[in-house]
């Protein structure tokens, strides 16, 4: 069985495609979405999903979260003492998702479609790719987060030509995509978007705001309220709550004191207008790339569980024109649509054949020398293949030597959209040996090849000799080679796990000391006495007995807590 997972910034899923429809998996928690949140105990286990998101402010120290935003880069996460690469807490949660989907199915799981933001890079797509082999997944295919949607929204099943635009503002990354279908084949028309915009940003947003207007604080406080973070869980909640009424009350703990105030939808969607103004430019790049008008696309569908703000819908609405698709829930159509993938990948008899391209998000070229009239300006970014071409492709480029005898070139591999070289990023290095020529006259041919994946290989091909000089880019220092692979999937395996039997139980007693943490006098008291008889319970290693604590120890944490879970 071929899996479809969305490995999401705040939020990962899985499913499979059966009986003619995509199926998602629930957790031990009995929801289809698991927090991408990794935590480790002082016992060394690693807690992954909703326990390890109610010890992010517990343990802010042994607990990770928003990791997906620095896959493609050497940043290390700390835990404890333990130094994790976001390849490794992906690879943790994707672990997690195949232990919940290989409970369901009762055998294992080894192969699995993973979805990416349209917009990663290279470096990203290839970390993502190590994740799943830390994780004893072969990753069949990356699949751009969009095309998913596109395939959740039946795209596929129109019978004629149709586009649509899929806007997707996840917790962490915005994409727009201009999908079209014609005869059997989905493509992608077009992507924009921002790695750096999500609904957190709007969290960050109201937090500032609820720092800013509660009373009673000196400017020394608030700035160490703001940074202390303490706020997030009660913004998050505001944002939510914001979503269904036109005000929420924010509240929390600060040195002991309880801080509160409201904060109504307006105040919110004035101090979000900045975000709002930073949407519209990947909306307006996509359109012009895929050289389509709003009046001409078919649908528009809102996935992302940010799309749930009003002001969102609102902003969507008057830009396009119309009502956008929201049938199904923004939180499940990627991993659905990766399941309807997976469904495809293995030739599911309930899927018509559909091929699906891709472009490629980015511009790929190199840094080269440029002859402006006498001069020779440095620092010149050559495109070799331009941003949204459909994938797979191949493109050459000519370059020659600059000055007579040159003895080599360097081809300094860049992606991005820069017209500098050097301030696009840098995907590797190549150096080839040139025959002694006048200037101008040794030339080399670039080819870059670009998969379905969205990896690149690169040659360079020395037109005297035909000589290939090298085909393969080694030095992308963000890239965890072999050894690196070998030595982190030997580390991942010492780790120990949390039993999934005793993870509910884990949960609550993390929640009741989140609490503990964010409540004062009676309900501290209460939580004590709670945690103490469902300890006691525990302890009886009676299943009847647990079982009944825990339905009681459940009902009053949610007694004092919305018992909201995000
Ligand atoms: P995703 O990455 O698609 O799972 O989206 C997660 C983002 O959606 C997070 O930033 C959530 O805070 C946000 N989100 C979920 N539910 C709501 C809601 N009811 N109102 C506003 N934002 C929400």
């Amino acid at each position: 069985m071929i899996v479809g997972i969305d490995l999401g910034t705040t939020n990962s899923l899985i499913g499979f495609f059966q009986d003619g429809q995509p199926q998602l998996v629930r957790n031990v928690h009995g929801d289809f979405s698991t927090p991408s949140v990794v935590s480790l105990d002082d016992e060394g286990r690693t807690l992954v999903g909703l326990t390890a998101r109610e010890r992010a402010s517990t343990h802010p120290g042994r607990t990770a979260q928003g990791f997906k935003r620095w896959m493609g880069t050497d940043r290390t996460l700390r835990l404890g003492t333990r130094d994790f690469r976001p390849e490794e807490l992906s690879a943790l949660v994707l672990q997690s998702l195949k232990a919940d989907a290989e409970a369901l199915l009762g055998e294992p799981v080894t192969e699995a479609v993973i979805t990416v933001p349209a917009y990663f890079n290279e470096a990203q797509r290839r970390a993502t790719r190590t994740a799943g082999e830390l994780a004893g997944l072969t990753v069949e295919r990356l699949l751009n987060e969009p095309t998913a949607a596109g395939l959740a929204y039946g795209l596929q099943e129109r019978s004629e030509h149709s586009s649509f635009l899929i806007f997707d503002l996840g917790g962490g990354t915005f994409d727009v995509s201009v999908l079209e279908y014609f005869e059997g084949v989905v493509e992608v028309r077009a992507s924009a978007g921002d790695t750096r915009l999500g609904g957190e940003d709007f969290v960050q947003s109201l937090g500032r705001l609820f720092v800013e207007r509660c009373d009673g604080l000196a400017p020394a406080e608030r700035e160490a309220l703001l940074q202390g973070g303490a706020w997030w869980r009660a913004a998050e909640q505001a944002k939510r709550d914001l979503s269904d009424a036109d005000r929420a009350a924010m509240a929390l703990v600060h040195q002991g004191r309880r801080i509160e105030c409201t904060i109504t939808r307006a105040d919110f969607e004035a101090a979000s207008a900045e975000l709002l103004q930073r949407l519209r430019r990947p909306i307006e790049r996509a359109l012009y790339d895929a050289k389509i008008d709003v009046a001409s696309l078919d649908e528009v569908v809102l996935v992302g569980g940010a799309t749930r703000m009003p002001m969102i819908r609102q902003l969507t609405t008057r830009l396009f024109q119309r009502l956008p698709l929201r049938t199904i829930d923004p939180d499940l159509a990627i991993a659905q649509g990766a399941a309807v993938q997976a469904g495809l990948k293995a030739r599911d008899a309930a899927l018509a054949e559909v091929v699906l391209t891709d472009v490629m998000p980015y511009s790929l070229g190199i840094v080269a020398s440029q002859q402006v009239g006498d001069a020779l300006v440095a620092d010149r970014f050559s495109p070799i293949i331009e941003r949204n071409t459909p994938v797979p492709v191949s493109r050459i480029g000519v370059y020659s030597t600059v000055v007579d005898n040159q003895k080599s070139i360097r081809i300094d591999i860049r992606q991005g959209e820069s017209p500098l070289g050097s301030e696009n990023l840098a995907l590797g290095v190549l150096d080839v040996e040139m025959p002694p020529r006048r200037a101008g006259e040794a030339t080399l041919e670039v080819r870059f090849t670009y998969d379905a994946n969205g990896l690149l290989d690169v040659d360079a091909r020395e037109t005297t000799s035909g000589r290939i000089t090298n085909t393969l880019i080694h030095n992308t220092s963000t890239q965890m080679d072999a050894a690196a692979i070998a030595s982190a999937l030997e580390r991942l395996a010492l780790l120990k796990r949390h039993p999934r039997d005793e993870e509910e139980n884990r949960y609550l007693l993390e929640r009741a000391k989140r609490l503990y943490e964010d409540r004062l006098g009676e309900e501290r008291t209460a939580l004590q006495a709670w945690m103490a008889q469902f300890e006691a319970a525990l302890n009886t290693q009676d299943a009847r007995t647990v079982r009944t604590a825990r339905q009681e120890f459940r009902q009053a944490l949610d007694s004092i807590d919305s018992g909201f879970r995000f």
